[in-house]
């Protein structure tokens, strides 16, 4: 492990910092934790010592304040949108032997990659479904799946169009790599390099990566120091909570991103916030630091409130229920409709899938929900196409303007969806949704122009209109 400060400039997870922190914590007053509060709901972000602090609060009163500061700043950054996406698993070969994980290389079945007409063949499946961001999916193996292949797979991705409009943005979730990849990677158009990080806790990772190239915890959580040297700026991390104790790892993520802020002006694009589910019997027996469902939504909250401008992404793993209480509480960005085998949209028999999903509705029924639950299901992917990335993203959102155009691309989405896909009930509530939400876009000159948008969405067929 790794103390001081002169080689912390060097690797920035200091193992003994992140346990000092939460020693330290437990010292915290309850006038201290009034200010760390205070301070949260100017929207200024958390210290180190402030996030350890909040982390091992109890109290009822405190925990029921980062919920509510947790739900006002993501209204105040995002507005009411909530950004729906479908992960797309192109191959399930795998060197690593990742044990929580169902691809893992001891794990015997009959692997495969998916053809680029098998590709096609699941964007048309996906397309169908509404979805317009996508995050693309691989294990890693060089041989079976390298990086060229992955390559096509995204210009494939992106060469299909349709009638009521195409696949927009592909995110990347593969194994880390060179910067030469990154480099090739940056120049296929991606959206966010996404990689979890699984925990920052060097013994646990050690012990629960064994063999592969994912074995080396250095590489791997260096990787967006590569992916930013090449050129890639927007960055989405994650662990998987309940390997190592979850303070722990919430704290990992405040230094790696406070890392990539310092050396490359932006930090993390979102944060993905994955969990070893209390459901998952087989998982669930090995794995003594697996987070209960209180702890999750605090600690979803403390990092809403540390990194108020941050994405905040909730998978299908969590349960109807879960994700109810997650997008009340700052969730930015959720899949539905998944499937996290390869194939699993246009074959019924696919093969082994990488986790059990808990949230099993259409993306059609999630869309509804969310709309119920009183926010804005957007599609949208203006940002991205805009420029709108890294640094110049940042920026935006710092400045408390990227809700300006998010809830506008919301709701322009939100009618291509209604007009394409949805049926009287959903067109009913979708109308009365967007009623509801323009009376927040206070700007009159945007207001126009979403008002004439959303009548050449629905009177003149127009598609893929943004701000
Ligand atoms: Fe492979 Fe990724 Fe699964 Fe690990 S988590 S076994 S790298 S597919
Ligand atoms: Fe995301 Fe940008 Fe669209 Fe907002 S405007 S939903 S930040 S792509």
């Amino acid at each position: 492990m790794i103390r001081g400060q002169a080689i912390q400039e060097k690797f920035f997870i200091d193992d003994f910092y992140i346990h000092d922190l939460l020693r330290d914590a437990k010292k915290a007053t309850n006038e201290d934790i009034e200010k760390i509060l205070q301070k949260a709901e100017r929207f200024e972000g958390l210290s180190h010592q402030d996030v350890a602090a909040l982390l091992v609060v109890q109290e009822k009163k405190y925990i029921d304040r980062i919920f509510e500061i947790a739900r006002k700043i993501k209204s105040h950054v995002y507005g009411e949108r909530v950004v729906v996406f479908a992960p797309l698993y192109v191959s399930d070969y795998c060197v690593n032997q990742c044990e929580y994980c169902g691809f893992n290389c001891d794990s015997s079945f009959r692997r495969r990659k998916l053809s680029m007409a098998e590709v096609m063949q699941e964007v048309k499946v996906l397309e169908k479904m509404g979805h317009k961001r996508i995050a693309l999916e691989a294990g890693e193996d060089q041989e079976n799946c390298p990086i060229d292949y992955i390559l096509e797979c995204i210009k494939t991705i992106y060469s299909m169009k349709f009638e009521n409009g195409e696949i927009r943005r592909v995110n990347v979730n593969i194994a880390a790599t060179t910067v030469d990849e990154y480099k090739m990677l940056k120049a296929a158009q991606i959206g966010t390099y996404i990689l979890f990080q699984e925990t920052y806790h060097q013994e646990t990772y050690e012990r629960v990566h064994p063999k592969g190239p994912k074995s080396d915890y250095m590489y791997h959580s260096t990787a967006f120091d590569r992916a930013m040297e090449a050129g890639v700026d927007d960055v989405g991390a994650g662990v998987l909570f309940g390997l190592y104790d979850y303070k722990y790892d919430v704290l990992g993520l405040m230094l790696h991103n406070e890392h990539l802020e310092k050396k490359f002006g932006a930090g993390f694009h979102t944060i993905s916030v994955p969990r070893i589910c209390d459901a998952d019997d087989m998982l669930n027996t090995r794995y003594e630091y697996a987070v209960n469902d209180e702890d999750f939504l605090k600690l979803v909250a403390i990092i809403r409130l540390a990194v108020p401008y941050t994405g905040i992404i909730v998978s299908t793993r969590e349960t109807k229920e879960m994700r109810k209480n997650l997008i009340n509480i700052g969730i930015s960005q959720m899949s539905a409709g998944s499937s996290t085998r390869v194939g699993g949209y246009s074959e019924a028999q696919a093969d082994i899938e990488q986790f059990s999903l808990a949230d099993n509705r259409d993306v059609k029924e999630v869309v509804y929900w969310i709309m119920e639950e009183g926010f804005v299901p957007s599609f949208c992917t203006a940002c991205y196409r805009q420029g709108r990335s890294g640094d110049r993203f940042m920026r935006l959102a710092k400045s408390g303007n990227i809700k300006n155009v998010c809830l506008p691309n919301g709701l322009l989405t939100l009618k291509e969806y209604a007009v394409d896909y949805g049926d009287k009930r959903f067109k009913k509530l979708a109308r009365k949704t967007t009623k509801k939400h323009m009376k927040q876009i206070k700007n009159k000159e945007t207001k126009k122009k979403v008002t004439e948008n959303l009548k050449q969405i629905e009177k003149k067929g127009k598609r893929d209109l943004y701000l």
